[in-house]
């Protein structure tokens, strides 16, 4: 290596350490001040899967296509597959390139939806590409990434054209992320159609869309 090229190595790492720094710093920020995070994760463990707020980092393996992933470690071959999913291994990737571009604290809000369903669906294959529209829809509604259209609108929360605002949202954003998997790509709309109305009125683990209820106190 030059020692042009190692100036420009120095640099690069710079960069990368300034992008990981300050997605970490909004990803502890979004987890300090929003309780739907807590409230969400809560939810994972009551519903029997051990997942924590640190398995929630920031990095530049995701590519440019997402603002987040979940990264599953699944059983070996010969080991035995549990009842209930064991995620504490599994890591919700942030990813650092966006930061200050997106909302962290949405982009975690998705994820964990997306956490959720692995733990409740138990056999939530990425092959099945109606299962992944359907977690799509729950985390595109239930994140908050659609709710921008409610003060857009000027509107009511319960009022059709809101509603139908929002849906629409949910859809949009459902298919977007559907593209960008391989073998969901072709037919993403025929497969998020085909499940938006049943997954949109999907609200766990909250109460309705517009409720994220106060995590307990004890834990985290
Ligand atoms: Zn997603």
């Amino acid at each position: 290596m030059t020692t042009q090229e190692q100036h420009q190595s120095n640099i690069d790492k710079m960069v990368f350490s300034r992008a990981h720094f300050k997605c970490m710093a909004n990803v502890e920020a979004a987890i300090k001040n929003d309780p739907g995070i807590t409230y969400l994760v809560q939810a994972i463990n009551a519903a029997g899967c051990k997942f924590s707020l640190k398995q929630i980092v920031c990095t530049d393996e995701i590519g440019n296509k997402f603002g987040g992933a979940m990264k599953r470690v699944f059983p070996e071959e010969n080991e035995p597959k549990p009842m209930i999913p064991d995620m504490s291994k599994d890591k919700i990737l942030i990813n650092q390139d966006y930061a200050g571009i997106v909302d962290e604290g949405i982009t975690i809000r998705h994820e964990l939806i997306h956490a959720f369903d692995h733990c409740r669906i138990k056999d939530l294959n990425e092959n099945d590409c109606y299962k992944i529209a359907c977690t799509e829809v729950r985390a595109a509604n239930l994140s908050g990434e659609c709710k921008f259209t409610k003060e857009f609108m000027g509107a009511t929360k319960y009022s059709l054209s809101f509603l139908g605002r929002k849906v629409s949202c949910v859809r949009r954003n459902a298919i977007k992320s559907l593209m960008g998997l391989p073998q969901c790509a072709l037919k993403a709309h025929e497969f998020v159609d085909a499940v938006l109305t049943s997954c949109y009125l999907d609200t766990a683990p909250l109460p309705s869309v517009f409720d994220y209820p106060t995590p307990e106190t004890s834990s985290e």
